[in-house]
């Protein structure tokens, strides 16, 4: 006897067209188990208004699989595949699942050997078909989000400063749009975005500079929204618009500090103490010190530029680097994976996001291009990896380490390199 479980799910909004209700897809789920012998019913499973885009919600389906794992069940069945799963990567993920436990499956109403590798294949292109079709409910979402733009709606519940929703518009509020405005008068009178933040934010505008930039830079001050001009009212004129603007792009400063290249790696002759990178007197210019001898503990005033010290390490070691820099580029490939499933994970929570109406299509798309690019990126078939490092190991060595970034450089070195110490003119260096 094989212990059969049955599975149906219905998403609300196709119940009404497809014919495929929950009481008919049990009529045929349980009629097929009574024909058969050998089937025993142990369970049935019921997602119900679920789409199958959304696996995170489908609690019957996880406490299927969870008894599955268990060892109760012998037999899944369900309808049509499309009923079971809708992504193909989490269809195959829950096909492993059911292979690793031994536990069989059945489309009744469909044909899929999955003994065979293509049947598993025709499983995939199914699958892939399937994922077509829930895209096409966000083909439907994005026609209603066109349909709110054609009538100038505002479609997150987050307005500017200095407006508010009326009748899903978005209006100048008559309590706040000139406070609004005063901040763009306030910000070419004293180009000052700290001050601007630390005046205001009793008024309601952002209380972070980043926000007040934010604020700065939105468009929706003059009008355009979602990038149609004349979407809302504007509360500021172009000049004054494009004046922020500028000097905003004339205020940018790094805030970062800066990345010294052999940080920890510098080590004083005198007393053998790590020497500390400091940059002066510009910031291009670092250099390493022995901050002992400031507070009169060693007697080694010396500093050594790093310019100086890289030029006479890349001299010396251009072989060894570029072996260590391949090892470095194998590891960051097979590191990758963790980061990609999170950057998927991350596309569906953005998916969630956008058809449960919290982000618009703006947001969405760019969210969703940037995820996609990242992915693509960091890259992952190992076969493309070979013919990566194929491609470097014709590369000019120095070449590649000028394109580094200094805390891309620094771990290179530091996977070299145990120590740096000045003797004689140059530097002595200690291998790992
Ligand atoms: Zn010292």
């Amino acid at each position: 006897m094989k212990r059969t479980a049955i599975y149906m799910r219905v998403s609300t909004e196709r119940q009404a067209t497809d014919g495929q209700s929950l009481g008919f897809q049990r009529g045929l789920l349980t009629e097929y188990v009574e024909s058969r012998p050998d089937l025993i019913l142990v369970g049935e499973y019921m997602d119900e208004g679920v789409s199958g885009a959304k696996f995170d919600q489908r609690d019957e389906l996880q406490r299927m699989l969870a008894d599955v794992k268990d060892g109760k069940i012998d037999l899944i069945l369900f309808t049509k595949l499309d009923r079971f799963f809708r992504s193909v990567r989490h269809l195959m993920n829950t096909l492993d699942t059911l292979e690793q436990c031994g536990c069989e499956w059945k489309a009744i109403q469909e044909n899929h050997d999955n003994t065979t590798p293509v049947g598993k294949l025709s499983i995939t292109i199914m699958g892939a078909f399937a994922q077509m079709e829930s895209d096409m409910d966000s083909v439907r979402i994005k026609d209603a989000f066109q349909h709110k733009k054609s009538k100038k709606e505002w479609l997150n519940g987050h307005v500017p400063f200095g407006y508010r929703l009326v009748d899903k518009h978005a209006v100048p509020d008559p309590d706040r749009a000139e406070a609004a405005r005063d901040l763009f008068r306030q910000y070419i009178r004293h180009n000052n975005i700290s001050k601007l933040t630390r005046d205001n934010a009793h008024l309601g505008a952002p209380a972070s500079t980043r926000g007040m930039k934010i604020l700065l830079r939105n468009r929706a001050y003059i009008g355009e929204a979602y990038g149609i001009e004349g979407y809302l009212e504007p509360l500021i004129d172009s000049a004054t618009f494009d004046r922020v603007q500028l000097a905003l792009s004339r205020n940018v400063k790094s805030n970062t500090t800066r990345d010294y290249i052999f940080a920890g790696l510098v080590r004083c002759p005198n007393c053998g103490r790590r020497m500390s990178g400091a940059t002066y007197p510009r910031r291009e210019w670092a250099k390493y010190v022995c901050n002992y001898s400031h507070i009169g503990q060693c007697d080694y005033k010396h500093t050594h530029g790093e310019k100086k010290i890289e030029r006479c390490l890349l001299a010396s070691y251009e072989a060894d680097l570029r072996n260590r820099y391949l090892h470095l580029k194998e590891i960051r490939h097979v590191d990758n994976s963790a980061q990609i499933s999170a950057l998927y994970r991350k596309i569906d929570r953005l998916k969630d996001l956008y058809v449960n109406d919290l982000i618009d299509i703006e947001t969405y798309k760019a969210d969703l291009e940037r995820y996609r690019g990242e992915i693509k990126a960091l890259g992952k078939p190992a076969e493309a990896n070979t013919e990566a490092i194929e491609k470097l190991l014709k590369l000019n060595v120095l070449e590649i380490y000028e394109t580094l970034s200094n805390a891309q450089k620094r771990r290179l070195w530091c996977s070299v390199i145990k120590s740096i110490t000045p003797r004689d003119g140059s530097f002595f260096v200690e291998y790992l």
